[in-house]
């Protein structure tokens, strides 16, 4: 039995998927959208105008790299007339002086920075763009001296995860009011580089050790929230606060989705703002209706009391280990396919893949 229908609380926009970086771990799909088939500005706007229309509190502009359009500030202001909270998720390699006054005059509320190590040697050489570390020092003081909101996106691994301390002191000292520190999650380009990334249980438990003695450090003076690997859990994530329950996703080219990597699930139709208004996708998509609540779930998340609180986790990572999309997500330990995905982490974490296959436009 589903509940009623609530309104989504936000709406992440990939504005583009043109990237100046390459991140072995980008969220984006492997098949990436061109400029050419990118959404226009109008358009954009008119979708900021039926989101907020249907509720949503939030807007997140992301990508690719989101400053690589010329309408962004067009596009904060637009949601910031509609009453949004406007957010940027940016590499912020093209955050310059000149581009910060335009976005801030435009009311941006929030900037949130990825980072992919704490010293250049280690974090340009995961974004696979050299002189990138420094761009985004430059790049978070501008953004504090703007007087906005801070927030430094730590994505970590195997290959970055012995920095995870300096990351922490970075955001400190970068003036930042919390600090992501998000293990990868493996779709996409991650599930790709998943043997280079993955990371060891004994760095996972000294992660976690550092993460938790930093919140008592640091209490009152920066957030750190912690995203831990499904590999290594017990029970699994409520994967986007359960599907098509909060939030959605737009890809460049239009097509709105429950979540990011939702195109890898075969099957399913993904329906384009271009054609049918968000709220009636948000309302009534087939793509949207197949998974939300709990009336699909088979075993052993049909009955138990743990269903409306993770909502059977991820249906992407289901369908990565398990072929079935409909399946418990592995992450659950009353998974039949629990024991597979924990002697997948066990194997990769040690083998010896170093190198990255960089993600890219093919
Ligand atoms: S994860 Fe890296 S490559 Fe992907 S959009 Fe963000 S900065 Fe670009
Ligand atoms: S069986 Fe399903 S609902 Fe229950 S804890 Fe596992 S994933 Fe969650």
């Amino acid at each position: 039995m589903n509940a009623p229908l609530s309104p989504p609380l936000a709406m992440l926009m990939e504005l583009t998927h043109r990237c100046p970086l390459k991140c072995p771990y980008c969220s984006n799909p492997l098949a990436l959208d061109r400029a050419r088939d990118e959404l226009d500005t109008a358009t954009w706007k008119r979708v900021i105008s039926e989101a907020a229309g249907i509720g949503i509190l939030q807007a997140h502009f992301s990508g690719g790299e989101p400053m690589v359009r010329s309408d962004l500030p067009e596009l904060v202001r637009h949601a910031r007339a509609e009453g949004l909270y406007t957010n940027l998720i940016t590499s912020a390699v093209l955050l310059n002086a000149a581009r910060m006054a335009e976005l801030a005059d435009a009311g941006l509320d929030h900037v949130q920075i990825s980072f992919q190590g704490a010293d250049a040697a280690v974090a340009d050489h995961v974004a696979g763009f050299r002189d990138a570390h420094e761009k985004k020092l430059t790049a978070a003081r501008l953004v504090r001296e703007a007087g906005l909101a801070l927030t430094l996106n730590a994505v970590v691994h195997r290959q970055n995860l012995h920095q995870l301390s300096a990351m922490i002191d970075l955001a400190v000292e970068a003036g930042a009011q919390r600090i992501e520190v998000a293990h990868v999650q493996y779709y996409g380009w991650a599930l790709k580089n998943r043997a280079a990334l993955i990371p060891t249980r004994a760095q996972l438990d000294e992660a976690t050790r550092i993460v938790t003695a930093a919140r008592a450090n640091l209490a009152g003076t920066l957030t750190i929230d912690y995203v831990v690997p499904d590999y290594y859990a017990a029970r699994p994530k409520a994967c986007m606060g359960g599907w098509a329950r909060q939030f959605f996703n737009i890809t460049p080219s239009g097509k709105m989705l429950p979540c990011h990597a939702a195109e890898t699930l075969p099957g399913l139709v993904f329906e384009r703002v271009t054609e049918r208004s968000v709220g009636e996708i948000w309302a009534h998509s087939s793509a949207f209706e197949k998974y939300r609540g709990t009336g699909w779930m088979a075993p052993p998340c049909q009955g138990c009391a743990r269903a409306e609180i993770d909502w059977g986790g991820c249906r992407c990572q289901a369908l990565a280990l398990t072929g079935d999309a409909g399946a418990t997500d592995p992450a659950c330990g009353l998974s039949p396919d629990h024991a597979m995905m924990a002697a997948l982490a066990i194997a990769e974490s040690g083998a010896a893949v170093d190198d990255f296959a960089y993600r890219m436009i093919s």
